[in-house]
């Protein structure tokens, strides 16, 4: 199980997709609504959330689909499969 630390970011976005959870689709070439990624939790996924490895060296920001609920949480702990979309362009959707 992996933590991450909601950044809890709103404000423009840092790419050229739609949304966050758009980017993160893209990134993934996930088609539809993908589950929230916290660990034991059923919900479909509203939000693509940017977050950090907590405690991790790791600085840059990943998105990871929350539900409505987690999408207000601090520290999150993360299925270890959940897919960590990275925000950095190049790595990611590209554009
Ligand atoms: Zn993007
Ligand atoms: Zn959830």
């Amino acid at each position: 199980m992996l933590l991450v630390t909601n950044i809890h970011t709103i404000g423009s976005s840092f790419c050229g997709c739609v949304g966050r959870l758009d980017h993160w689709r893209r990134a993934m070439r996930y088609v539809g609504y993908p589950a929230c990624s916290v660990s034991n939790c059923r919900e479909m996924a509203i939000l693509g959330a940017p977050v950090e490895k907590y405690g991790s060296d790791d600085r840059t920001w990943y998105i990871v689909p929350l539900c409505t609920t987690h999408a207000s949480g601090e520290v999150l702990p993360i299925r270890d499969e959940a897919p960590l979309a990275s925000a950095v362009v190049q790595r990611s959707c590209g554009r």
